[in-house]
């Protein structure tokens, strides 16, 4: 798998939707967020308030590509580059950690770039004039970022970056991209050929070139406007992620679990072993090496591509889909504990936490999300108490109605099913309620905006018996 589509993120334009729906009213205005919040049917009862449909959508998405016989010049600046990105990121995180400790105010980004200066000024640190500028300024303002995140808790704190790891920079200005030609320019890097496997849809905003076991990576992160979708279908399914299956349907589908790092577990560890009776560093020994980081990209790229492929497929045929609300990092937290409080099950739980990990269940839900944003649809999580528990038909819940982990047996009724199938149904009547209730909410909404595009006459107050003989 040569290329691989990243969606980046994703968001709407709000002030313009409303200004191409032509409602002035500062009402309509105050109520439009539950609208574009995405509520099921949304769309289509504003447009028929309004008789004007269109909402616009902003997507951001990345197309990556590998890179095609670079010259021996490109890869060793390419490399060269790499490193700079990585060395400046380092000392900056450093120097922040540095001026933490003494009690100083972290710098700002603009505060980075002055010692970014400072260092290229410096005699021991001049190499780093021979790296392109922006570039280098790219990567103190992924620390700004990084410190951000871990500021508003959504990341770790940020970590010092490893030579091999995630070797990457990225181009905010001066590229060119030639999809005729199948070619691409990069400052100080010249013309360079890539595996052109698609299209690149919408306007470049910034170029990452990244490396990736031996191979040269671009990713062109592009922004485009669509007018909101309507997903071709109005289906609305439950699913359920297990490790024995890795997702059932309400609708009876199960999608098997690929498990690609179980499947290469056994080379793999062949190939970790054969490297570590090698002498470190000697040439024997990175060969070694390089064949076990080909097999891990191996290992990730097959996951990507099944990851993906699911996806899709559910995205396409599904407008709602609902999930249950997990916390994956918290499921696949190690079991060890502490020295003094030792965790339980560690070994079945580690078991347990890399089938989940490997399975990707993270991911798929993170894609699930955009792309049925992108078609119209959209992911719902849901509670997940005892939807495995429950029977879908009378509603008895009892641990006794499982009575092993694949089949499902109601105590109550005798209703019988395959138990994944079974909780992706309770997940989808569970959504489903939500949606109603929801539904009553967004009734009451949309008749208090098609009465302020009304415009009530001057003095008149509307009354709550108003919004009841709309929800009536
Ligand atoms: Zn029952």
């Amino acid at each position: 798998m040569s290329t691989t589509m990243a969606a980046l993120l994703l968001s709407r334009v709000s002030s313009m939707s409303w200004a191409k729906l032509g409602i002035n009213s500062y009402q309509a205005a105050r109520n439009a967020p539950p609208f574009r919040a995405g509520m099921q049917g949304a769309t289509f009862v504003v447009s028929w308030c309004l008789c004007k449909p269109g909402f616009w959508m902003l997507i951001r998405q990345g197309f990556k590509f590998e890179l095609l016989r670079p010259t021996g010049d490109q890869l060793q600046k390419m490399a060269r580059f790499a490193g700079a990105c990585r060395f400046v990121f380092n000392q900056a995180l450093a120097l922040q950690q540095k001026r933490h400790t003494t009690g100083d105010k972290k710098l700002s980004y603009a505060g980075l770039c002055e010692v970014l200066l400072e260092w290229k000024t410096d005699a021991a640190t001049a190499w780093l004039r021979e790296t392109h500028s922006q570039i280098l300024q790219q990567s103190l303002k992924d620390l700004d970022r990084a410190y951000t995140n871990f500021f508003a808790k959504r990341a770790e704190f940020p970590r010092f970056k490893k030579k091999g790891v995630s070797d990457n920079f990225r181009f905010p200005q001066g590229y060119k991209l030639d999809q005729v030609n199948d070619r691409i320019f990069l400052p100080r890097l010249g013309w360079l050929r890539y595996r052109h496997s698609r299209g690149v849809l919408g306007t470049v905003k910034n170029v990452t070139v990244s490396q990736s076991s031996g191979k040269w990576f671009i990713s062109v992160q592009t922004e485009r406007e669509v007018e909101d979708p309507v997903h071709p279908s109005t289906s609305m399914i439950g699913i359920d992620v297990g490790v024995a299956c890795f997702a059932a349907t309400s609708d009876g589908t199960m999608i098997a679990p690929l498990n690609s790092f179980k499947k290469h577990q056994i080379r793999l560890r062949r190939y970790q072993r054969a490297m570590a009776r090698k002498q470190k560093f000697s040439q024997n020994w990175k060969k070694a090496k390089a064949r076990v980081q080909k097999l891990h990209s191996h290992i990730a790229n097959c996951r990507k591509d099944f990851l993906h492929k699911a996806s899709t497929t559910i995205s396409k045929n599904h407008a709602t889909v609902f999930v249950e609300d997990l916390q994956v990092s918290n499921m696949s937290r190690s079991a060890a504990g502490t020295a003094e409080k030792p965790g339980k099950n560690v070994r079945a739980k580690s078991g347990l936490n890399r089938s989940i990990l490997d399975q990707g269940w993270f991911e798929v839900r993170r894609q699930l999300g955009y792309k049925l944003v992108w078609r119209g649809g959209k992911l719902t999580p849901v509670p997940a108490h005892n939807t495995s528990r429950r029977c879908p038909t009378c509603g008895h819940i009892s641990a006794k109605n499982r009575k092993t982990q694949a089949h499902f047996v109601c105590v109550e009724c005798g209703y019988e099913g395959n138990a994944d199938v079974v909780a992706a149904i309770n997940i989808r009547d569970r959504g489903l309620s939500i949606v109603k209730y929801e539904g009553q909410n967004f009734a009451r909404i949309a008749c208090e905006v098609s009465g302020a595009a009304m415009q009530p006459a001057a003095g008149t107050h509307r009354s709550d018996s108003d919004l009841a003989s709309c929800l009536a």
